[in-house]
């Protein structure tokens, strides 16, 4: 059921980086680009403190502050950025239908997904509580608020396995709880987490309870096994155990490997359908970093513009 129709030349789904960029760069190209935030405006990073890794800002920024700048800066250009949540697509009919809100139909020449991922989290209340205040999940952004500290890191996976060895770097000790006798990270990857000094693996354990009332000074964990708890004296608590990349909606009509995240022709943001495009972490599984989020914004935004000169619509 839809209450009305809207024609676009460019609609963004999501406003992270990714899509905040693609906005800037679009409404600069004279594309009068829709931009729909989604649940969470702003993305992934509203929910970080602070960012020092983005370029730019030499003290470093908070995250939530960083992505109102982005979405002055895509406004300031004219981009149309209006709360609103796609809830269906057809990629059947072209222009390309969008469904926001299951009531409002935009109608898209160009669509640009930036609707992200989110990261799994283990569902204590004490790892919400203290999201932000030495809980993390990402050690690339917040590994450095930890060095010289000791930290625990759980996960098994891949991910697990690359921000221990980060983690190892920056940090005097590094907890890696694992939740059964084995992980599943490469062999590559596992043989450099077992030979990082500073590195102890907790087979078998899960995590009770993150400790603090402000921010971390503690986890207690359990050994499955034995029943056995203890609590490690840490300050940061990293949360490794994989990523949901939010590409549900585009489900039966984009390629996407088997985790769900949408698969662009190298080097460019096409996916397999003609004027759709998809940038940042909804399409990336291994940098997932602002920065490289809004590189790719930018991408999906001159890839739009090139396709639809090449339609004549533009
Ligand atoms: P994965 O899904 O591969 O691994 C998730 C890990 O988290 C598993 O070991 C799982 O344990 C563990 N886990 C899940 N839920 C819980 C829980 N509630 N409590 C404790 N542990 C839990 O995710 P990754 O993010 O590691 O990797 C995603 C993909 O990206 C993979 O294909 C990976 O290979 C790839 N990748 C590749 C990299 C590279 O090549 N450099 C770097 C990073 C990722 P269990 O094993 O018991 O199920």
């Amino acid at each position: 059921m839809t209450d009305s129709v809207e024609h676009v030349r460019c609609l963004i789904i999501g406003s992270g980086p990714a899509g905040y960029t693609a906005a800037i760069y679009a409404a600069r190209a004279d594309m009068k680009p829709l931009l729909y935030q989604g649940l969470q405006p702003g993305g992934q990073l509203t929910i970080t403190t602070e960012v020092e890794n983005y370029p730019g800002y030499p003290k470093g920024t908070l995250g939530p502050e960083m992505m109102e700048d982005f979405r002055m800066q895509a406004e300031r250009f004219g981009a149309d950025v209006r709360f609103g949540y796609a809830t269906s697509v057809d990629f059947s009919v072209t222009p390309r239908k969008v469904i926001i809100d299951e009531t409002k139909e935009i109608l898209a020449d160009t669509v640009i997904i930036a609707t992200g991922a989110s990261a799994k989290w283990l569902g204590l209340e004490s790892e919400q509580r203290l999201n932000g205040f030495g809980v993390s999940a990402c050690a690339v952004c917040d590994g450095y608020f930890f060095r010289g500290q000791d930290v625990a890191i759980v996960g098994a996976g891949d991910t697990a396995a690359e921000e221990a060895t980060y983690l190892a770097k920056l940090c005097k000790h590094v907890y890696l709880i694992v939740r059964r006798d084995e992980m599943r990270a490469s062999k590559a990857m596992q043989h450099r987490v077992l030979n990082t000094p500073n590195i102890e693996v907790l087979w078998d354990t899960v995590t009770k309870e993150v400790l603090g009332e402000k921010t971390v000074h503690g986890v207690r964990v359990m050994n499955n096994k034995t029943k056995e708890t203890r609590i490690l004296n840490v300050t940061g608590f990293f949360v490794a155990i994989g990523h949901q990349p939010n590409s549900e909606i585009f489900k039966n009509w984009l390629k996407m490997d088997e985790t769900g995240y949408i698969i662009t022709v190298p080097g460019s943001t096409k996916t397999d359908v003609e004027g759709v495009f998809a940038a940042g972490d909804v399409a990336d599984k291994y940098y997932r970093q602002a920065v490289t989020a809004a590189g790719s914004g930018c991408m999906a935004a001159l890839d739009a513009e090139r396709y639809l000169a090449s339609k004549g619509i533009h």
